[in-house]
């Protein structure tokens, strides 16, 4: 499973928290952060493409370690 993260570089311009409510929300800064991290299959190609349009790079989806 692959997990959605977003870094401290976000600046809150809401691109990613507008497109997909499953996945971003605002927490009390203002900012994004990844609601549900657990990336369904389905979803990834839409995912990919908000990774891509966040205008800090600040969205990082990646594999989760085997514990
Ligand atoms: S698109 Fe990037 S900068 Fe904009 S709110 Fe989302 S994570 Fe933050």
């Amino acid at each position: 499973m692959e997990k959605l993260k977003v870094s401290d570089a976000c600046i809150g311009c809401g691109l990613c928290v507008s497109q997909m409510e499953k996945y971003f929300e605002f927490n009390d800064e203002g900012l994004s952060h990844a609601k549900d991290v657990n990336v369904e299959e389905e979803d990834k190609k839409e995912l990919l493409n908000i990774v891509e349009s966040c205008p800090v790079g600040a969205i990082v989806i990646e594999e989760e370690k085997e514990a």
